[in-house]
Order: structure tokens, then C-alpha cells, then sequence
């Protein structure tokens, strides 16, 4: 493909609503590039709660058109990335002296179903307090009156889902360019004409385009300072991190939505990727916005909520196998508790700055396609163009074509077990064919890279070739998802690295310079004891 001397749009940021933007913008027929300063979803989208939801916690700010929204999306996302998001079923404990009674619940339960309706999951059911204790047994006795159980979504990897986007918009004929930094946006009579960005190996590069899509998440306001006039603050985040610890003595089965006893805010235990993630915190922030860990605070927070909750637990500090965190990338609001700020996106058009530029503030994994969908909608009034009607709604992601023929094709091909397919499908959906296929026509890419043999060698072969992969620390956290076993994947790093070294034509000396720094990335996800 050649290399168009003007694009339509520059989109800022391969975060969801980037890389969402990118295919919506691609499929309906506009030139695009996309950058990313890092690799893609290594911002907010890679931190979060991972749950594609309705957010019934946003009921008690009447935030109700956010509900319905983001519930109507969660249906559209089970349809265009069912490999992906699957269905969790999520219980709330409703203990004496809570803020928020079992009236309250109750209510906020039929409002979500009514809310819900024709979305497909299972309705509401409450349930007494010995009918709870016999499902979980390990839920803290003591003031303990009801619960309430329902369900919602969770996308493992969003990671997978930023990619399957961006995948899409590629077919679609949008570039992609990561570790690739915008400094500067420049204008012309008014109106957007280039942008400048900087290269990994330091070189600068300039753009010509007719719009741009601020899509930095946190970063909006930064990117911003590049353009000729400066305007105010429009992001205002609020910092959120998660503890990953094992499975732990009374453990649940579902995934929990709890009130803190500290302060009133609910917080989510969750079963994911054979651990538990636990949070979030929520805390007003303004610092560096790069490389934001969770602070021991939080971590104490996080493990104290819990140990309540499940007392049998006994969780401390040195239980956890990593953290994360992350800013929320929030309309900027002075004053007022972090929880009311809305969590509604605005899709602002900075014309006083440069004509053809839009920011995005806020935004949730959740509702990234329908937002996609509306600021293409806007680009097409800022181009002057008709474009085509959008087709996200409806076309499927890459992975979620041909799932049932690439299972068959696996197990045929008896390249690893039934339980190594399965999370092969989980990952690459359909598109683990295509690893089958390298592994087949290859035999040394059919072999595992683990003693329980679920990796694959072809798996790191695969997110050079067909996944731009370009670091070790973007194939294990971002491509295979290696990353966030409890282990981090750890006894595989040094495989990984030699098959990308094959692949790359990397020198020994690149070999551990790209070791050291995939380690350092997984150490600092450790929380300091
Ligand atoms: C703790 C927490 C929990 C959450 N849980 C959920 C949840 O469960 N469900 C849900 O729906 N939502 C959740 N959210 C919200 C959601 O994760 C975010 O709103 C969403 O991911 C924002 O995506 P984004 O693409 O706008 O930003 P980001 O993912 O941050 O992407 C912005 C990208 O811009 C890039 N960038 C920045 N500056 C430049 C530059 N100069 N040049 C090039 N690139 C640049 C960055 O590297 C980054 O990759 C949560 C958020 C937080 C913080």
C-alpha cells in the first residue's frame, strides 16, 4: 500500500478509543493514522477493571443515559467480540450499617434489568442470607443480611480487544505507527495541516493532514500544549490501581461488588485469568502521568477491604503477585468527590485552537465503539465529506470469525492439548488457525514453550509477523498475555527472546538489552513491601 501524501485523520493515542476511531474511520473509507508514543493500549485501557458493564453504580448519579448506553454496547460487544467478552455473574453482599440498604439494592437491581431489557444475560436474583452463605461460604458472617446477584461482562485482555481494532482498521487500509510520539501539531490559516512526531530511534517526521484525533486518554491536555495556542485544562484524572493475588482461602466463585467499610466506595473482587483482581481505588491526581504505580496505601486499602469481606483470607501485602495502575482520563472538574464526576465522554471540537481538531475526555472500554462511532460521524462535518453509514455495530472483529473451524483445526493438528487450545481460542479467537498453520508448516514453531506446554512458539512468531509486535515486553503483556500470569511468565522470558531474535535478526547484546528492559517493566508491577 502507498503511502498517501495527505491523510484525512491522524488519530493521537492507540488507546480503545484510538484504536476504535481507527477501524470505524478506515471502514467508512477515510485515509487514517494512527500513533502511539508506547505501544498500543499501554495506557488506561491496559489498567482497568477489564469489565465490559452497564456501571450500576452510575444509577445512584442518575447518570441513566450512560447506563442505558454502555449496556447496549455490552450486547453489540458480545456480538462483535464474543471470543472476547464473556459473560460474569457478579454478587453484592449487603451487610447491617451499610451506606446502601437492601432497598436500595433492590431497586437499583430493577432498574439495571429494566435497563437491560432485551440485552440477553440473565435478570437480577436476591438472595437470603443462608442461601448466599451456602454458595459462599467463605463471605464473612458477622451483620451479613442479603445479597444480590446479576450479571455483566469481562473482557480478559482488553489488550486483545485494542488490537482486534486496530487488526480491523488495518485491513481497512489505516496505518499504524507505535513508539511513534506527536510533538507538535501545527496549523495553516486556522486550520490543522500536519503533525510531527518522533520516532523510537529519535527521528522526526512530519504529516500532512486534514484532521486530527486527540484520542491520549490522560494525555489529552499534554498533546494539546503541542498546538499553537494552548487552551484550558480539560482532563482532570482520577488515579485508580488493582492488586492480582491467587486464589485464597474462601475464596468466591462469582466476582464481588463490595462497600468499602473505609469509605463508602464500592470496589470489585473479580476471578480473572485463574487470579483475582481486586479494585479500584479511586483518588483525585496530578502528578506524572507515565509509569504510575499503586501506592502502599492503596495496596493496604485494597488487601484490608478484602480480608473483611472474605475473613478467612489473610491476605497481606506479600500475597500479591503484581499491581497496577492507572488515570482515569475525566472531565477536569475543580471541586467535588472523585466518585461524582461523570464518566460520560465529550467528543470536543477544539476549533478555537486549529480548525479539524477533536480532543476525547473520558470514555469507558465499554462504550469505546459507540463514541467511535460519534466522532467519525463529527470528522465527516469537520471534512465536508458523506461518508458511508457506520458498520461497526454489526461486522465482527478478527478474531471472532471461525472459531469452531480453528478449534478443529487445532485439535486435528495435535500440536498441544484440548486445554491449550482453549486458550489459544481465548486469545486469538479464529485467528488461531493461522498459528496452527505456521506451527504446522514449521515443527520447530509447533514447539511449547512451557513445561505444561500452553505456550507456543509460533505464538511470538505470530505477533512479529501479523501483530506489529516490536519489543519483548509487547509480545509478553500485550500479545501472548503471558505477562500477567502469576508467575509473569517469567520461565519463558528467555525463549520468547530467542525465537524473536530469530525472527528480528537481533545481536546478543539487542537480545538482553530487550531482556533487561522486559524484566524491569515486569518488576515494577511488584508492589514494594
Ligand atoms: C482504574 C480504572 C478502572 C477502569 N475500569 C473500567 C472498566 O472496568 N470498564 C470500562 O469500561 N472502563 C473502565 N475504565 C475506563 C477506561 O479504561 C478508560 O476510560 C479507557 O481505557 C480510556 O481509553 P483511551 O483510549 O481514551 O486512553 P488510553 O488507553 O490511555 O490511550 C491513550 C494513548 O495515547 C498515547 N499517547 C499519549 N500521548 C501521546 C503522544 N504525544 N503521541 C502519541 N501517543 C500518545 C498513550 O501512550 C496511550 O496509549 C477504567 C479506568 C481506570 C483508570
Amino acid at each position: 500500500m502507498s503511502t498517501p501524501a495527505r491523510y484525512d485523520v491522524a488519530i493521537i493515542g492507540a488507546g480503545v478509543n484510538g484504536a476504535g476511531i481507527a477501524r470505524d474511520a478506515a471502514l467508512r473509507g477515510l485515509r487514517v493514522i494512527i500513533l502511539d508514543k508506547n505501544d498500543m493500549c499501554s495506557g488506561t485501557s491496559a489498567i482497568s477493571s477489564r469489565l465490559i458493564h452497564g456501571g450500576l453504580r452510575y444509577l445512584e448519579y442518575a447518570e441513566i443515559p450512560l447506563v442505558y448506553e454502555s449496556l447496549h454496547e455490552r450486547r453489540c460487544l458480545r456480538r462483535i467480540a464474543a471470543h472476547l467478552v464473556k459473560p460474569l455473574r457478579i454478587s453484592i453482599p449487603i451487610f447491617k450499617g451499610a451506606r446502601r440498604g437492601p432497598l436500595l439494592i433492590r431497586l437499583g437491581m430493577i432498574a439495571y434489568d429494566i435497563l437491560s431489557f432485551n440485552k440477553r444475560l440473565p435478570r437480577h436474583d436476591m438472595l437470603g442470607r443462608d442461601e448466599i452463605k451456602k454458595e459462599e461460604p467463605g463471605l464473612r458472617d458477622e451483620g451479613l443480611l442479603a445479597a444480590a446477584r446479576y450479571y455483566d461482562t469481562q473482557v480478559t485482555f482488553a489488550e486483545r480487544l485494542v488490537l482486534e481494532n486496530l487488526l480491523a482498521a488495518r485491513s481497512a487500509g489505516a496505518e499504524i505507527k507505535t513508539y511513534c510520539e506527536v510533538d507538535e501539531i501545527r496549523s495553516c490559516d486556522g486550520s490543522v495541516d500536519s503533525i510531527r512526531y518522533c520516532d523510537r530511534e529519535g527521528r522526526a517526521h512530519e504529516i500532512a493532514v486534514d484532521s486530527i484525533v486527540n484520542a491520549a486518554g490522560p494525555w489529552v491536555d499534554e498533546v494539546l500544549k503541542t498546538a499553537p495556542r494552548t487552551p484550558k485544562r480539560f482532563v482532570g484524572g482520577t488515579k485508580g490501581s488493582h492488586i492480582i493475588v491467587d486464589p485464597f482461602n474462601g475464596a468466591p466463585k462469582d466476582a464481588f461488588y463490595v462497600e468499602a467499610a473505609a469509605d463508602g466506595r464500592p470496589f470489585f473482587i473479580i476471578p480473572w485469568n485463574d487470579q483475582y483482581l481486586i479494585g479500584t481505588t479511586d483518588i483525585r491526581y496530578d502528578d506524572s502521568l507515565d509509569n504510575i504505580r499503586a501506592s502502599r496505601a492503596e495496596v493496604d486499602y485494597l488487601v484490608s477491604e478484602t480480608n473483611r469481606v472474605f475473613p478467612d483470607a489473610g491476605l497481606t501485602a506479600a500475597d500479591i503477585n503484581f499491581a497496577y495502575a492507572g488515570v482515569r482520563p475525566l472531565p477536569y472538574r475543580e471541586k467535588g468527590p472523585e466518585s461524582a464526576i461523570t464518566r460520560r465522554h465529550i467528543i470536543k471540537v477544539n476549533r478555537k485552537i486549529a480548525k479539524g481538531l477533536i480532543s476525547i475526555i473520558g470514555g469507558k472500554l465499554t462504550t469505546y465503539r459507540n463514541l467511535a462511532e460519534q466522532t467519525v460521524d463529527r470528522l465527516a462535518k469537520i471534512l465536508r465529506r458523506k461518508l458511508p453509514e457506520c458498520r461497526t455495530r454489526d461486522t465482527l472483529l478478527p478474531g471472532a470469525w471461525g472459531i469452531d473451524r480453528a478449534r478443529q483445526q487445532l485439535i486435528a493438528s495435535k500440536i498441544v492439548s484440548e486445554q491449550a487450545v482453549e486458550r489459544l481460542l481465548s486469545i486469538y479467537g479464529g485467528r488461531a488457525a493461522a498459528i496452527a498453520e505456521l506451527a504446522i508448516a514449521n515443527s520447530a514453531l509447533a514447539a511449547t514453550l512451557d513445561s505444561e506446554g500452553r505456550y507456543l512458539a509460533a505464538e511470538v512468531v505470530f505477533a512479529i509477523r501479523e501483530e506489529f509486535a516490536t519489543t519483548l515486553e509487547d509480545i509478553v503483556f500485550r500479545r501472548m498475555m503471558a505477562g500477567f500470569d502469576a508467575d509473569q511468565g517469567r520461565p519463558i522470558y528467555a525463549a520468547i527472546a530467542a525465537q524473536a531474535a530469530a525472527e528480528f535478526g537481533w545481536s546478543s547484546d539487542e537480545v538482553q538489552s530487550e531482556l533487561r528492559a522486559l524484566i524491569d517493566y515486569a518488576d515494577s508491577l511488584h508492589v514494594v513491601i
